[in-house]
């Protein structure tokens, strides 16, 4: 485990690597994604597991939030169109069900 940072020495790196060419800078850029890499495949199959699922509850949580705001958003729709089929417009007979084109009117 490497976790003593020693920052002087990383300015001094800095400073050193201003001064390099582009292709020597170019070489060092590639060196240093070549090192997340490996350390990406140095994580256990637990730790990957982990980020997946937790990446995916995220997704799921988002969708959860999306299918509620949606429900409501219906719900607020469908009461301000109370007597009315929200496709066709024909006036609302009572049914559950439009009589002119069928479709589902939310009178709840
Ligand atoms: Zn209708």
């Amino acid at each position: 485990m490497d976790t003593n940072y020693n920052y002087e020495e990383e300015m001094a790196k800095l400073k050193a690597a201003a001064s390099l060419s582009p292709e020597e800078l170019a070489k060092k850029l590639e060196e240093a994604q070549r090192l997340a890499l490996e350390t990406m495949a140095r994580m256990t199959p637990e730790e990957r597991l982990r980020a997946e699922e937790e990446a995916q509850r995220i997704i799921r949580e988002d969708e959860q939030k999306r299918k509620a705001l949606l429900e409501s958003a219906q719900q607020v729709l469908g009461k301000r169109t109370p007597g009315f089929c929200p496709y066709c417009g024909t006036p609302n007979s009572g049914g559950n069900f439009c009589s002119n084109c069928g479709g589902a009117l939310n009178v709840n």
